[in-house]
């Protein structure tokens, strides 16, 4: 046995602590925790443990600390660069809150709901919408992904535009940090200048500061009127004039506007069931643009209908639908949402999850392009997102072409020469090389090339400061040097 690995009496020690019926210790068991959505990374580990309250975890990090026992927080396992997936070394032991999951509070006078770190998303939701209330985060991934999750990965979705990202819908925080020392910040003040603020610190760090087992989150109120229309349009040139009419139209009540090209939806209507081509004839790109309005519902669809009176008139719009039911509401967004699963039977896909300053978008959709198909002809761009953030998830498939038909590893193997292409113009566009999925084990090494050397050694002294002794999901977001 590798004397690197934690022996048998230290697993059972840690058992000791949350019970044997709520640990996984059979390889069969483990695997579905070892491999993460996309399949890039497969990680070894001799024991997940899933404890049941914030003393659990306190203890687990005692262990852990006083042992040099490596500790990886999964709660959904749906994060998308390998952050909540153990390293190949085999001595990481996963820390899954999936049985901390309870809502403890919900005050819609307040507007706050405060949770446990392993509450899955759509139970959120649910829980602020029984109080009559929004919790605004909405991704794919919603009825899987843990509040945990969304925290240390700083999650953004498909409301961003109008609330905010998971940093804006936080007030507070309780961790426990590498030590087994417990920080109850779970404040419920949206004023709170004292000092560092520790809480940012959490948020976006990937498991590699500490666990976060609850916090207190931001209710508002539930929309009087909702309006989602589906349009036809040339370009993302075009897409970017009517953003800007939408903005100037509706304020603060556009909540979602994205961005799709013709092959994403004619991905989704091959391959996902239920879906159909909301338009009757083609068109080069399409938007989809939600509105929402607090005051009435008349109030929103006046809105959506100036707009793309607008749009037609100044011939931005080729032809649109407003959906006229809540089912063809879901219908539109469906389609958005599975764009990147509709990518999986077209064969290997290599991905990006970039934001430009968002004038900027049309140029960098042109230049990414041509960049691209002149590395790798007949490379398939399917680039959609959320253009109101700045932020593209610019996916490209697998080329027909003879000599890359059927050979999906020999195109993956390229993965890394794309990525450098597409985030070189990112970069010069002063852009960011991940807007909403966070760094992990996929970007730690550019991170690293890309972010100055005071930036860097910032991080790394935070790092060092908060886990002296490297046992915080070691080797994601940064390398101690
Ligand atoms: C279909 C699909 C759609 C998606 N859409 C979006 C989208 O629109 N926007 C977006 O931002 N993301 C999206 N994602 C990515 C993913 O869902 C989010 O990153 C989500 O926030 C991760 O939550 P999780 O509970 O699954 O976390 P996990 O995958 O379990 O973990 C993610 C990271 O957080 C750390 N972590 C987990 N729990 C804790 C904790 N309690 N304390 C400290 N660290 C912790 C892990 O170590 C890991 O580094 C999508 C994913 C899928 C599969």
């Amino acid at each position: 046995m590798d004397a690197s690995l934690p022996k048998p009496d230290l697993l059972d020690r840690f058992t000791q602590i949350v019970g044997e019926g709520h640990v996984l210790r059979e390889a069969a068991d483990l695997a579905p925790r070892l491999v993460e959505n996309r399949g890039l990374y497969h990680g070894r580990s001799p024991l997940l443990l899933k404890p049941s309250s914030t003393q659990e975890v306190a203890a687990i990090m005692t262990l852990a600390s006083q042992t040099g026992t490596p500790i990886v927080p999964q709660t959904g396992n749906t994060g998308l660069v390998g952050g909540q997936t153990p390293r190949e070394t085999g001595g990481d032991i996963i820390l899954s809150l999936e049985r901390m999951n309870r809502i403890l509070d919900v005050d819609p006078v307040a507007n706050v709901l405060v949770a446990e770190g392993g509450a899955i998303l759509a139970d959120v939701q649910k829980a602020a919408e029984a109080v009559n209330r929004l919790f605004p985060l909405s991704l794919g991934s919603e009825g899987s992904c843990r509040i945990g999750g969304n925290l240390s990965t700083n999650a953004g979705g498909t409301a961003v535009l109008a609330y905010g990202n998971m940093r804006q819908l936080c007030l507070g925080l309780e961790v426990v940090l590498p030590t087994g020392e417990i920080w109850n910040g779970l404040r419920r003040l949206k004023k709170d200048n004292t000092g560092y603020d520790l809480r940012d610190l959490f948020i976006g760090a990937e498991g590699t500061l500490g666990v976060i087992t609850a916090a207190v989150l931001k209710l508002f109120p539930r929309p009087a009127g909702h309006q989602v229309a589906f349009a036809g349009i040339s370009s993302p040139e075009d897409a970017l004039h009517l953003f800007e009419k939408a903005s100037n139209l509706c304020g603060g009540a556009l909540t979602g506007f994205e961005l799709m090209p013709r092959l994403g939806v004619e991905f989704t209507t091959r391959h996902i069931a239920g879906v159909r081509d909301p338009l009757p004839a083609p068109y080069p790109w399409y938007v989809l643009i939600d509105i929402s309005t607090s005051d009435k519902a008349e109030t929103a669809e006046v809105m959506v209908q100036s707009l793309l009176e607008q749009g037609f008139e100044a011939g931005l719009v080729q032809d649109a639908v407003i959906a006229s039911s809540v089912a063809q509401e879901q219908a539109l967004w469906h389609m958005r949402e599975s764009m990147s699963d509709a990518q999986k039977p077209e064969g290997g896909s290599i991905k990006h999850d970039v934001s430009v300053p968002v004038s900027k978008i049309p140029a960098f959709m042109e230049e990414a392009a041509r960049a691209v198909t002149s590395a790798m002809p007949g490379a398939r761009i399917c680039a959609f997102g959320h253009l109101g953030d700045g932020n593209i998830h610019y996916n490209i498939s697998q080329p027909l072409s003879d000599d890359m038909a059927g050979d999906k590893p020999a195109f993956l193997a390229r993965w890394r020469e794309i990525n450098g292409i597409v985030h070189a113009i990112v970069l010069a566009a002063g852009g960011s090389i991940s807007a909403e999925h966070g760094i992990g084990q996929l970007k730690r090494d550019e991170l690293a090339q890309i972010r100055s050397p005071i930036e860097m050694a910032l991080m790394y002294r935070i790092k060092q400061a908060f886990d002296p002794a490297g046992i915080m999901n070691p080797g994601k977001v940064v390398a101690l040097p």
